[in-house]
């Protein structure tokens, strides 16, 4: 029967990462293992406070889904169906880390990277963006000059000092910036602020809104200039078609949407609904950037950035070429190996 271990790790941050809601120097994932056969497959869950979820917890539930695997781990729809009864739809971050092992397990068996079970052509991966946080003036410039090897960059705003804080970045760069607000603004507060940003050089706007306040994404879809991408508002492909007329596309992240598969069912219902798609994460280890990355070749835009934000990565993965393209491995499953190794 296939086994599981788990083991919380915790990573250095390079900056005190600030985003509208909260700090942060240290982080915590937790990693699995799924072993069976002589097989072992690697997964990597970072829970999102944000929706109730922690490492301990994540942990736990992790180390006790032992009899939850089928017997044949390729049969994925069994592994489904048994979380769905124990977990219902808690444990996001918890099934998106077992599922990611069980496909590495899975692609190492077949010694077949993840994208090619999936019939994706490495070439067609977009440029990945570099994160800069809300921080301080000096800090801000030393985060754009860390950036540089990096064509496109996403800007965290969301307090009152945002005019200040763009209007600095913008004078020392001419890359193109995505926003994000995290839900740090109401209703005219976003209108006046997007409208200006329109000025700027700003691609997109990342979730201007708090969730909860679903009517103003419509109210304000209506009246802003640039265009409008959910992260906040849609977890899952289910919420994808209720928000429709509010967005121009959606931000998939493993750990919201509960893993791969789900992630690849948003895919293609954003793309029914005509969303642009771009694949986001959590702050995790190259582990589950490079999970996530066997998607790229499927996605408009990346922010697949978080290894590049901690110091300690234990994994090797994903790379990025020199225009800051994504770079899958070759090596089966998600073909990430421990750095030390390396
Ligand atoms: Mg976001």
């Amino acid at each position: 029967m296939p086994k599981i271990t788990t083991e919380i790790q915790t990573f250095h941050l390079r900056h005190t990462f600030r985003i509208s809601r909260g700090a942060a120097d240290t982080v915590q994932t937790v990693l699995v293992r799924v072993e069976h056969d002589g097989i072992t497959g690697l997964g990597e869950a970072a829970p999102i406070r944000r929706y109730g979820e922690d490492v301990e917890t994540t942990a736990r539930v992790l180390a006790q889904a032992e009899d939850l695997l089928p017997e044949d781990l390729f049969d994925l729809q069994t592994l489904d169906d048994n979380l769905g009864r124990r977990w219902n739809h808690r444990y996001q971050a918890a099934r998106a880390a077992l599922e990611m092992a069980v496909l590495d397990w899975v692609g190492k068996k077949l010694r077949t990277p993840l994208y090619r079970l999936w019939g994706l052509s490495a070439d067609r991966t977009p440029k990945t963006s570099f994160t800069i946080g809300i921080d301080e003036p000096e800090v801000v410039l030393q985060k754009l000059k860390e950036a540089a090897p990096y064509p496109i960059l996403k800007v965290k705003l969301g307090t009152k000092d945002d005019y200040k804080l763009f209007e600095l970045i913008r004078k020392n760069t001419d890359k193109p910036i995505r926003v994000d607000a995290n839900e740090g603004w109401n209703r005219e507060e976003a209108l006046e602020k997007i409208n200006w940003l329109a000025t700027q050089d700003v691609e997109f706007v990342e979730q201007p809104l708090p969730a909860s306040d679903t009517d103003g994404m419509w109210w304000l879809k209506e009246r802003v200039k640039l265009p409008l991408v959910a992260d906040e508002s849609v977890h899952t492909s289910a919420d994808i078609p209720r928000m429709l007329g509010a967005f121009d596309g959606i931000n998939i992240k493993l750990m919201k949407c509960g893993g791969l598969r789900e992630a690849l069912a948003m895919i293609y219902t954003a793309r029914s609904c005509g969303l642009k798609v771009m694949l986001g994460c959590m702050v995790e280890s190259s582990l589950g950037i490079t999970a996530a990355a066997h998607l790229a070749p499927l996605a408009d835009y990346a922010d697949l950035d978080s290894h590049l934000l901690i110091t300690d990565d234990p994994f090797v993965g994903m790379q990025l070429d020199t225009d800051g393209r994504i770079l899958l491995p070759s090596e089966p499953g998600i073909g990430v190996r421990l750095r030390n190794q390396a």
